[in-house]
């Protein structure tokens, strides 16, 4: 197995994890853009938002719950976040395992690069 996020999802790799639970793990990512910067993925190796199908419904559903009780934690909830899932090469996605970027706690502008 050669995913990144994989060996992260199923510890064999360390990361700075801040919230876990059967379905999901977040961890903090290694690059920081923002003073909050984490990264939410689904621990089951999907890679990319379009490959989601009717199946993941809960999944899905356990990823919005994570998005709002990492925004709680991080008082990104009534600060703002911005919630990013870079898809494919011309977006910048540079791990292949679907992953949601969770930035805080600064302002932030619009469009993007
Ligand atoms: P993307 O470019 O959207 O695919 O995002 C990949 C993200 O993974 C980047 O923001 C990297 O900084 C981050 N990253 C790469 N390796 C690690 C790691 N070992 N632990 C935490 N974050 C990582
Ligand atoms: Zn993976």
């Amino acid at each position: 197995m050669t995913c990144l996020f994989c060996k992260i999802a199923n510890k064999t790799i360390p990361a700075d994890i801040v919230f876990e639970d059967e379905a999901v793990i977040a961890f903090n990512d290694i690059s920081p853009q923002a003073p909050v910067h984490i990264l939410l993925i689904p621990k089951k190796h999907i890679e990319n938002i379009l490959e989601f199908n009717e199946n993941d419904d809960r999944l899905l559903g356990k990823i919005t719950g994570a998005i709002q009780e990492i925004a709680k934690k991080t008082q990104m909830d009534t600060q703002g976040l911005r919630v990013v899932t870079n898809t494919g090469e011309d977006a910048g996605q540079t791990v292949f395992h679907v992953h949601f970027h969770l930035l805080g706690g600064r302002s932030m502008q619009w469009p993007p690069g």
